[in-house]
C-alpha cells in the first residue's frame, strides 16, 4: 500500500521520493489522540508532558532511549476491556506484548487474567502475586520443565498445541497427581491481516492443529480420553493487528462448528470459547481501531447467534488482547544526535537507540509517527526518515514522517505507540543497553524497569 504524494514544503526536494507517507499534517506541532498515550499533552512552554511532567525532565532524570508508559492510560485500557466483556467473559492480557512485575500487579487490580508462553513470562507473573489460576500458558514448543512447572503452580488452563503435547501434559500432570484445565488451540483457515483476511495457506504455520481433516477432532477424542486433563475449551487466534471483524466471525462460526462436533459424537458441551487477540491500534493518524465495547459487543454477537443456531448452550468467552492494552499507552523518547540531509530523497535523523529498542520496523515494515516533543516549531516540514545508532542501514524506526525544518541536535523526538513488541523484542545488538521503561502517573515518574549497565553485560560474559 503506497501513499505517495507530493505535498509542498520540504527544503530538500521539489519532488517527494514514493514511500508510505500521505501529505504533511496541517500542525506538526500537534499530537493526535489517536496515537497518542491519554494523558499527553504540551505545557504552556509547548514542552510535551505525560501524567503532568514534561518530557525534558524525564529525560533529563531518566536519560534517553526511554520508554515512557503512561500508567493511567494503561489501567483505563485494562479496566475498558474488563467491564465491556463483563462477568460473563474473561480477558486474558497477552504478557509477550509487554511484561514487567508492576504490570502484572496492575491487570491484578484491574481484574485481568494473564496469558504467557514462557517460563520466564510465568516466573515473572507467579514472582509478582498474578494467582495461578488466573495465568494461561501458552506455546507451541512449551518444554517439560515448564509445562512441570506450570502444572505444579496451578495455572488454570495449558492451551495445547499439539498432539505430542497433549500426552506431555496428561503424562506431568499424571505424576503431579492433579487433573489440569486445558484448551485446544486450532487453526481454522483464516489468517486475519491488517485490513482484510485470506483464507487461503493459513494452515501452513507452526502455530494449533488444523481444523481440516479432522485433526481437531481427533485431539478433542485424545484429550477427552485422558483421566489427568479436563478438557474445557477451545482456542483460536487469527492474527495481529487486526481492524476488520469478518476473520473473527469466520473463526467463531467453525469453532462453534467443532463444538457442536464434539457434542454430537462424546455428549460433551465443552463451556469455553477463546477467541485469542489481535485487535489493532492506531500507530499512525490514519489507522482507525475499535473501541473494546464494540468488539465486546460484535464477538457476543456472533458466537451467540452461531451456539444458537447450532443449539448450544453459549460457552463462556475468552479474548487475549495485548497490543490493544499496552500500545498506545506508551511511546519512546530519543535524542536526535545527527541531521543529514540528501538532497531529492529526505532527511536521515539519527536518535539514540533504533532497531535494538524497536524492531517492528525492520521486521514487519511498521508504520510510526514521531514528533518533535521539547519544544514547538513554525518551521516548514521537512520528510524525514528516523534512524537509529546500529550498524545496519536497514535501522529504521520510523520510514517516512515530516518533522520541522529547524530539527536540530540535542531535540528530543518521541515515537508514540510503541507499548506493545518494542521493549518485549529489545536486544543488545551492538552491546547497546536496553532502554528503561520509566512509569508516569499524577506528576510522578517511577522506573519499573531499569536501564540495562554494561555491568549487566559484562555479568553474562564469563569467558
Ligand atoms: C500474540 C498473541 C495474543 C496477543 O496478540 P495482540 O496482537 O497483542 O493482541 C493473544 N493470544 C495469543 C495466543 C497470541 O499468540
Amino acid at each position: 500500500m503506497s501513499r505517495s504524494a507530493h505535498p509542498a514544503g520540504p527544503r530538500h526536494a521539489d519532488v517527494l521520493p514514493e514511500g508510505h507517507y500521505s501529505a504533511p499534517p496541517a500542525d506538526l506541532n500537534a499530537l493526535d489522540p489517536k496515537v497518542w498515550a491519554q494523558t499527553v499533552t504540551r505545557d504552556v512552554d509547548g514542552v510535551a508532558t505525560v501524567g503532568g511532567l514534561d518530557v525534558k525532565t524525564i529525560a533529563e532524570q531518566y536519560g534517553t532511549p526511554a520508554y515512557v508508559l503512561d500508567e493511567a492510560d494503561f489501567r483505563a485500557r485494562a479496566r475498558a476491556w474488563r467491564s465491556a466483556f463483563g462477568a460473563d467473559a474473561d480477558v486474558f492480557y497477552a504478557g509477550k506484548a509487554f511484561l514487567s512485575r508492576a504490570v502484572v500487579r496492575w491487570l491484578h487490580e484491574e481484574g485481568l487474567n494473564l496469558d504467557v508462553c514462557s517460563g520466564g513470562e510465568l516466573a515473572t507473573a507467579l514472582s509478582a502475586g498474578m494467582p495461578a489460576d488466573r495465568i494461561a500458558f501458552h506455546g507451541n514448543n512449551k518444554s517439560v520443565a515448564e509445562i512441570h512447572r506450570a502444572v505444579e503452580a496451578g495455572v488454570g488452563r495449558i492451551v495445547l498445541d499439539s498432539f505430542q503435547e497433549i500426552v506431555r501434559v496428561a503424562h506431568i500432570a499424571r505424576e503431579l497427581g492433579k487433573r489440569q484445565r486445558v484448551q485446544i488451540r486450532i487453526t481454522v483457515g483464516v489468517e486475519a491481516h491488517t485490513h482484510e483476511f485470506i483464507a487461503t495457506a493459513h494452515e501452513d504455520q507452526k502455530f494449533g492443529i488444523p481444523l481440516a481433516g479432522g485433526q481437531a477432532a481427533e485431539a478433542v477424542r485424545r484429550a477427552l480420553q485422558l483421566d489427568s486433563l479436563e478438557l474445557i475449551g477451545i482456542h483460536s487466534h487469527i492474527g495481529s493487528q487486526i481492524f476488520d471483524m469478518s476473520g473473527f466471525e469466520v473463526a467463531a462460526h467453525r469453532v462453534v462448528g467443532l463444538l457442536k462436533d464434539v457434542r454430537d459424537e462424546h455428549g460433551v458441551e465443552l463451556p469455553e470459547i477463546d477467541l485469542g487477540g489481535g485487535l489493532g491500534i492506531a500507530y499512525t493518524s490514519d489507522d482507525d481501531p475499535r473501541e473494546p465495547h464494540e468488539i465486546a459487543k460484535a464477538l457476543t454477537e456472533i458466537v451467540t447467534r452461531e451456539c444458537e443456531s447450532a443449539r448450544l448452550r453459549t460457552p463462556r468467552i475468552s479474548v487475549e488482547p495485548g497490543r490493544a492494552i499496552v500500545g498506545p499507552t506508551a511511546f519512546t523518547l530519543y535524542e536526535v544526535g545527527t541531521i543529514k540531509p540528501l538532497d531529492g530523497l529526505r532527511t536521515y535523523v539519527s536518535v539514540d537507540g533504533g532497531m535494538s529498542d524497536n524492531i517492528r520496523t525492520a521486521l514487519y515494515d511498521a508504520e510510526y509517527s514521531v514528533a518533535l516533543v521539547s519544544r514547538t516549531s513554525d518551521a516548514e516540514p521537512m520528510l524525514a526518515r528516523i534512524v537509529g545508532k546500529h550498524c545496519e542501514s536497514g535501522d529504521i524506526v520510523v520510514k517516512d514522517a515530516f518533522l520541522p525544518s529547524d530539527l536540530a541536535p540535542g531535540d528530543l523526538v518521541a515515537v508514540p505507540a510503541t507499548g506493545a513488541y518494542c521493549r518485549s523484542m529489545a536486544s543488545n545488538y551492538n552491546h547497546v543497553l536496553r532502554p528503561p521503561v520509566v512509569a508516569v502517573n499524577d506528576g510522578e515518574a517511577r522506573v519499573i524497569v531499569r536501564r540495562e549497565t554494561e555491568e549487566d553485560l559484562l555479568r553474562l560474559d564469563v569467558g
